[in-house]
């Protein structure tokens, strides 16, 4: 299978994209690759903070040399690498960021990662997590360099690296998977290096609830993990659900090991991140499953760097996704938003 993406009106902008996060997967996965769970305090995100501003920095450069006119909502902004106390981490920064660019000063890489600054949607914008489950990352676990472009309030263009992640998610430490997806031409799903041979990705085609393999997040306080349990119970589930940090919960259920990924509001004031939730939605959504928020509610990519209009979000095959939506508002779920 040569380039899926070839022929594409967003030919430039998925290659440029899956580069980039493939880059930037590779960074962190060096980064992680060097924390040694003894050596490291409970209260230490230093290697997380170096994989983040490294992840953005060559994202953000990738993005700025082939598209120099397209804004960037990025997590990161280097106002606290320029502070004297975080030299370290800056010069840290510019080691794992001079393994790709080797050109790169400390100036031009926090020039690269403020160009993910942007806070206000415009009609053609990307937006990036360079570290999407920061605690996954930390705990030597699953996370994801996520990358969207949006076009009119919707993602059309998406490259999510997920460096752990392989064939299935029982195998411990897979080599590495990045998906794309572009609008209306499928998703498909890369190995993190080497040969350029993907394969096309589907959601399961389950549509009885009883069997129901749902994820949710390993944070507790991410998504309720009440609210999942009680909906399972309703739906005659007896699977529990399978807990994965960062947007690999979009990959899985993508490829069909699990049908539902549901995330569920702890409290009606937080707003979900754009980054969260950008490339995973259309990973799914071009591999045949549905995305909308607890109320079924499309997801609003046009409000800046908030889902501003949406909680929480429910995503699945699908098939079942009516089924689930009605069952969140029987039990009142979201009620009071
Ligand atoms: P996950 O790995 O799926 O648990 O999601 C990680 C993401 O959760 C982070 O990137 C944060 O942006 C986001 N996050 C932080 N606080 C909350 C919250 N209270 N509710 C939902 N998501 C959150
Ligand atoms: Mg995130």
């Amino acid at each position: 299978m040569s380039d899926p993406h070839a022929s594409s009106p967003y030919a430039l902008d998925i290659a440029v994209a899956l580069a980039a996060v493939r880059e930037a997967g590779l960074l962190c996965r060096a980064v992680q690759a060097g924390i040694d769970p003894g050596e490291l305090s409970k209260d230490d995100r230093s290697p997380v903070t170096v994989a983040d501003f490294g992840s953005q920095a060559l994202v953000c450069r990738a993005l700025a040399e082939a598209l120099p006119d397209d804004p960037i909502i990025g997590e990161e902004d280097a106002d606290m690498l320029r502070q004297p106390a975080n030299s370290a981490a800056l010069s840290s920064v510019l080691d794992h960021v001079r393994a790709y660019r080797p050109e790169a000063e400390a100036e031009t890489v926090c020039a690269w990662i403020d160009r993910g600054g942007s806070r206000e949607s415009t009609p053609r914008f990307w937006t990036l997590d360079p570290i999407d489950g920061t605690k996954g990352f930390l705990r030597g676990e699953h996370y994801a360099v996520a990358l969207a472009l949006i076009v009119e309030g919707e993602p059309v263009v998406a490259a999510m690296a997920c460096p752990n992640l392989g064939p299935d998610l029982a195998s411990d430490r897979g080599a590495g998977t990045v998906f794309t997806a572009v609008r209306g031409e499928g998703t498909w799903a890369w190995p993190m290096i080497g040969s350029d041979d993907p394969r096309p990705v589907s959601v399961s085609d389950l549509d009885d609830p009883a069997g129901l393999r749902f994820c949710e997040s390993v944070e507790a306080a991410h998504s309720s993990h009440g609210d999942a349990a009680r909906i399972a119970d309703r739906l005659g589930v007896t699977a529990p659900g399978v807990r994965v940090d960062s947007q690999v919960k979009y990959g899985v259920t993508s490829r069909g090991e699990a049908d539902a990924y549901l995330r569920l509001p702890k409290n009606n004031v937080y707003r979900e991140k754009i980054w969260d939730h950008a490339a995973g939605a259309l990973v799914v959504t071009e591999a045949g499953g549905r995305v909308t928020d607890i109320h079924g509610r499309d997801l609003d990519f046009a409000k800046g760097s908030t889902l501003e209009n949406n909680r929480g979000v429910i995503v699945t095959n699908g098939r079942l996704h009516e089924r689930i939506i009605d069952v969140i508002r029987e039990l009142g779920i979201g009620s009071g938003d």
